[in-house]
């Protein structure tokens, strides 16, 4: 069928809106007309090549719509379903098998590798082709976390999307599939703090403030929130950080070791940045324990004090914030119902010719959240 998507073909990009023929579903697969699709930080590094997945390429991983055509063998989900979009694992590897799909061995190649996830096999051409003037097809990367759904339609799989009540607005609620999941999720699923815990979240982005949403269910306190954009941080405090930060004013680590003497139990380090990491290390009480969740360019270091990290603490790579996204985001979604989850605060809406705006505004801290509408 028909189709408009936004195509990264060089490194740097630009996103360009390009018409495209997608395939149709096979054995496992489910075709959904894009509603919404947030985007995220990991688009971005891809598009900028921090891991060589290849171009030309259509990506998007915060997509939502409607269903409109199944493969075959597909059970669980209709033509007419509404659909959230999430990450793609294998289901049979030793951390699928253990509830922790996130941590799929075959992580990379199912949701970086630009092919098609068969059942079988990851090696097959994604289902997106351009028509040349020439008349011949060139083939066009994607599977992208198994939607690519910076596009009107996405193929997905039938393991990767979570059906919801058709009363839910899907403009809003696209992000959940990633960027809202991945914060709350490393409060609610991976650190589980007890009431009262203090904690540092370095980085009011989507991911960052997600997590303070999260941390303000869970009780958490103080939770104290770090950035260097004014506008961010006065979101964080109306969204109930006890306090806030601003590192390009003041030096963090000094501020947080004031508030908190011994350090804090819990830190969530959000910007991939290594020094950031080292400064939320070493904002660690005894026995604390710092989520790493920001994404950065494969091969990068840090390094820290062997004698702290012996004292009891912990430093952990969180994906995705250890979801099962069937599970977890009917979760969320139940949190946003009762007004403890209120993502609505933190999206603004694009059309899909708008990305590169969109996305400059997300760099420059005007918006936390940008979500590409793709009917207007
Ligand atoms: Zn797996
Ligand atoms: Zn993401």
């Amino acid at each position: 069928m028909h189709i408009k998507a936004a195509v990264v073909r060089e490194s740097g990009g630009p996103f360009l809106i390009e018409d495209l023929e997608l395939e149709a579903p096979q054995a496992g697969e489910v075709l959904v007309r894009i509603v919404a699709c947030g985007i995220c930080h990991t688009d971005l590094i891809i598009r900028d090549q921090y891991y060589p997945t290849p171009l030309p390429i259509v990506l998007g991983h915060e997509g939502a719509g409607v269903v409109e055509a199944v493969g075959p063998g597909v059970k669980s989900v209709r033509p007419g379903d509404h659909v959230l979009m999430s990450f793609a694992y294998c289901g049979n590897c030793p951390s699928c098998l253990d509830g922790a799909p996130s941590y799929c061995w075959h992580h990379m190649e199912m949701n970086f590798s630009g092919m098609r996830y068969s059942g079988k096999a990851w090696d097959v051409p994604a289902p997106l082709l351009r028509r040349l003037p020439s008349g011949k097809p060139e083939r066009i990367n994607g599977a992208f976390f198994n939607q690519s759904a910076l596009a009107t339609h996405a193929i997905a799989t039938e393991q990767n999307v979570v059906v919801v009540a058709p009363d839910l607005d899907l403009k809003t609620l696209a992000p959940l599939g990633c960027g809202f999941q991945t914060g709350a999720g490393a409060i609610l699923n991976t650190l589980r703090p007890e009431v009262g815990s203090s904690l540092v979240i370095l980085g009011a982005g989507n991911v960052g403030l997600a997590a303070l949403m999260a941390a303000v269910v869970a009780r958490c306190s103080p939770i104290i929130v770090i950035d260097q954009v004014p506008a961010r941080l006065e979101l964080a405090t109306s969204l109930g950080a006890t306090h806030v930060i601003d590192a390009s004013r003041v030096d963090a680590l000094d501020a947080v070791m004031k508030l908190c003497p011994g350090g804090v139990r819990y830190a969530l380090e959000t910007t991939g940045n290594p020094g950031v990491l080292q400064g939320a290390f070493e904002m660690l009480q005894t026995r604390g324990v710092c989520g790493l969740i920001g994404g950065s360019r494969i091969g990068t270091k840090a390094s820290f004090d062997m004698t702290h990290l012996l004292f009891g603490r912990t430093v952990r790579g969180i994906l995705q914030g250890d979801s099962k996204p069937k599970k977890f985001l009917p979760q969320l979604i139940e949190l946003f119902r009762q007004g403890l989850f209120p993502v609505d605060r933190l999206v603004r809406f694009y059309p899909l010719e708008d990305i590169e705006h969109a996305i400059a505004d997300m760099k420059s801290g005007q918006v936390i959240k940008p979500v590409l509408l793709m009917e207007r």
